[in-house]
């Protein structure tokens, strides 16, 4: 999973980019549901809330390292919701 750092400016770009509802407003930034992001593995090439990021706070999460393949199997669950 990608994560939003606290340097997140709140400009609300990248919620609607995201193809599984993954982003959200938080208590006082966006915020990303880990258990719906899948580094956009499945629908696109690149995570689209990093290409939209005005100030690339949108790193991969440390503690959610995930590879391409538990990307993809998470991707699959999400589509049979
Ligand atoms: Fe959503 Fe893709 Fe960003 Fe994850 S990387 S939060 S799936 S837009
Ligand atoms: Fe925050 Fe970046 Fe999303 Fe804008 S695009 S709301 S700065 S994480």
């Amino acid at each position: 999973s990608l994560i939003i750092t606290d340097e997140c400016i709140n400009c609300d770009v990248c919620e609607p980019e995201c193809p599984n509802d993954a982003i959200s407003m938080g208590d006082e930034i966006y915020e990303i549901d880990p258990d719906r992001c899948t580094e956009c593995v499945g629908h696109f090439d690149e995570p689209q809330c990093v290409e939209v990021c005005p100030v690339d706070c949108i790193p991969n999460d440390p503690d959610r390292v995930e590879s391409k393949d538990e990307l993809m199997l998470k991707y699959e669950a999400l589509m049979a919701e």
